[in-house]
């Protein structure tokens, strides 16, 4: 089986995210796009996040749009409260999976930030990447790492201009955000009251 690891804070999943796991997977004939919130993101610690448990539960409505989508909670909060990083992820789904080719998604902006996240080589040899265009970043900054040739794969085919930051400001204002999410995530927002105001329905881990 050819499956990609998509992982990200997801608060909340948003077009952009499910843009580019069906373009990942079109190009790359991926069976499945494994979608791992992540419990504690080592380099967005200066908000606190929706509880994993809004964040998991959005990223399932979502994942049923496309069969190749499931929700993974291999990257869940840990009990110590310690951050998730993403070579440790990736080594215990390698080590649960044997027998299948393991990939790496992430989009352009997240790929560029690769030099500050734990072991970047390691995570390089581990699995070959497919890094996805946003707009706003370009891969040709990319520095301060050799990139083993062959191992990342860029699609320069998606040009989403939606972000969850951008998304939680509008849902909070109150704006239809009924273009950049899909209906089933907006349904879920609005009835738990999520993004209203300052800190409503935020917990820390
Ligand atoms: P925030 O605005 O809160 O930082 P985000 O929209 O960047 O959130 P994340 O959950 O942090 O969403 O992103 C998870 C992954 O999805 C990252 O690899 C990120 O690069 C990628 N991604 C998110 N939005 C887009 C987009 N519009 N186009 C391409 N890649 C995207």
């Amino acid at each position: 089986m050819r499956l990609v690891l998509f992982g990200g804070t997801f608060d909340p999943i948003h077009r952009g995210h499910l843009a580019i796991a069906s373009a990942a997977a079109d190009a790359f004939g991926l069976d499945t796009v494994l979608f791992a919130p992540a419990g504690r993101q080592p380099l967005k610690l200066e908000g606190t996040p929706t509880p994993f448990s809004d964040r998991m539960a959005m990223v399932e409505l979502a994942c049923r749009s496309d069969v190749r989508f499931s929700a993974s909670a291999l990257d869940a909060p840990h009990e110590d409260g310690s951050a998730n990083y993403t070579v440790d992820t990736i080594a215990a789904l390698i080590r649960e999976r044997p027998g299948d080719q393991i990939f790496m998604l992430a989009g352009a902006d997240s790929f560029l930030d690769l030099p500050r996240w734990r072991e970047p080589e390691r995570l390089l040899r581990l699995a070959e990447w497919i890094v996805v265009s946003r707009p706003g970043f370009s891969l040709d900054e990319f520095k301060g790492l050799p990139l083993p040739a062959g191992r990342v794969h860029r699609l320069e085919s998606v040009h989403e201009d939606v972000s969850a930051t951008e998304l939680r400001e509008k849902l909070e204002r109150g704006e239809d955000c009924s273009a950049l999410v899909p209906g089933a995530v907006l349904e879920y927002v609005l009835s738990r009251g999520l993004y209203r105001g300052a800190g409503s329905g935020s917990e820390v881990h």
